[in-house]
């Protein structure tokens, strides 16, 4: 197991991944206080790990509350926080309660805001069971809720006491979704760390074998290059902006395609494409370094083209994103492998050639 700490203002928690620290009942032991335990989860994770994470938490003395909400994104809206909340009420969860997220990104954001809220702020325990949970959810402290007038409308900070993330795990999650959180580990490496990209060209194929020495190593360089971004800057400015990197076209190709029709990771996939290649027709990337892009990309099993929207359309897309500052949509564009910055002003006809060139379109302006 490795242990890694992550600073976030005031406050700093440990990070512990490994294979088979599920049902550690050390780990949890240091980690309960006195008081209740909620477990939250899904109906697609709890009959895999609820039954070891229970049993460990007898073993360290807990009697969990168990709270098991539907799996999907749906699951994130007002009606659930507040069936958990009612949960909670009733079994007398006081404010020493402890709630734990098993489960992936959307267990992680329901409960770590149930956590925020509930009688004004309760210890939260991650422990994510996707790799893209692992690697990006567990860093930066952000939790919260849908409403249909629109994407984190509904939120709050509120850091993790401790991340548990079992990379053993990840041997029953989807293909898809592993390749999901491939997405964002790979964006880690392009956007801020050159010697983590080559090392994940070594070792791709280990990852998609679920090897759990290479998946310890690259969801602790993930969380370790995300934890120095968000330090740096808590609350979303500057620096932060370059972990969107690939997220303006990849959220307009998810739009674009009918949400829910792309994984969020396999829009940024094609996003970060999309990303490389206009930063080669902007003149900051040398065309050999987004072969390296679309080539890992495309062994992570994500997809390097968009989908058959108009040029039109896509762009009107990015510019609803929330990225778009008065009218001018800035990218996040790659000087080199491991280096991106942040681009406003870009000239219209170089955005459009580059979302020709990668998206089913116009297949001939292609450049592949
Ligand atoms: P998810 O939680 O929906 O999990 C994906 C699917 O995999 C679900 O059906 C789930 O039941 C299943 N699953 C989970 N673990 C499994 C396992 N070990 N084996 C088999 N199946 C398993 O999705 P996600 O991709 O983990 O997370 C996406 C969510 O995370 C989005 O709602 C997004 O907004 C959020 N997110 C939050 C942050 C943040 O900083 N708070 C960052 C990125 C994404
Ligand atoms: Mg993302």
């Amino acid at each position: 197991m490795q242990t890694l700490r992550v600073a976030l203002g005031e406050r700093a928690y440990p990070i512990h991944i490994g294979a088979g620290i599920l049902d550690d009942a050390a780990l949890y032991r240091a980690l309960l206080g006195k008081g209740r335990v909620a477990i939250v989860t899904d109906d697609t994770v709890a009959p895999l790990y609820l039954g070891r994470v229970r049993r460990a938490l007898a073993g360290a003395g807990a009697e969990p509350l168990e709270i098991v909400v539907e799996a999907g994104e749906q699951a994130k809206r007002w009606e659930t926080v507040d069936r958990i909340c009612d949960a909670m009420l009733a079994a007398h969860c006081g404010r020493d309660a402890l709630v734990i997220a098993l489960g992936g990104g959307v267990v992680g954001d329901l409960a770590g805001f149930v956590a925020a809220i509930y009688q004004r702020g309760v210890a939260f325990l991650q422990v994510p069971t996707t790799l893209l949970s692992q690697v990006d959810t567990t860093v930066g402290g952000k939790t919260g809720i849908k409403h249909a007038r629109g994407k984190n409308m509904l939120g709050a900070f509120h850091p993790p006491r401790a991340v548990i993330a079992d990379v053993s795990v990840l041997g029953t999650l989807p293909d898809r979704e592993l390749s999901a959180g491939l997405a964002e580990v790979i964006k880690h490496g392009f956007i801020l760390d050159s010697a983590f990209t080559a090392w994940l060209e070594e070792n791709i194929e280990r990852l998609l074998a679920r090897d759990a020495d290479a998946l310890t190593h690259a969801v602790r360089r993930s969380c370790e290059i995300k934890a120095a971004v968000v330090a740096g800057d808590e609350r979303e400015q500057g620096q932060r902006a370059l972990l969107n990197f690939g997220h303006t076209f990849g959220h307009a190709i998810e739009a674009g395609a009918g949400y829910g029709t792309w994984l969020h990771g396999e829009a940024v996939g094609a996003g970060m494409v999309m990303a490389a290649e206009l930063s080669v027709r902007t003149g900051l990337l040398d065309p050999a370094a987004r072969e390296r892009v679309r080539a890992l990309t495309a062994r992570s099993r994500l997809p390097v083209q968009g989908p058959a929207v108009a040029t039109d359309r896509f762009l009107e897309l990015m510019a609803v994103d929330k990225k778009a500052v008065g009218g001018q949509i800035r990218f996040i564009l790659l000087e080199a492998v491991g280096r991106a910055v942040l681009r406003g002003g870009l000239d219209e006809a170089l955005v459009r050639g580059a979302i020709e060139a990668c998206t089913a379109v116009r297949p001939a302006a292609a450049t592949q």
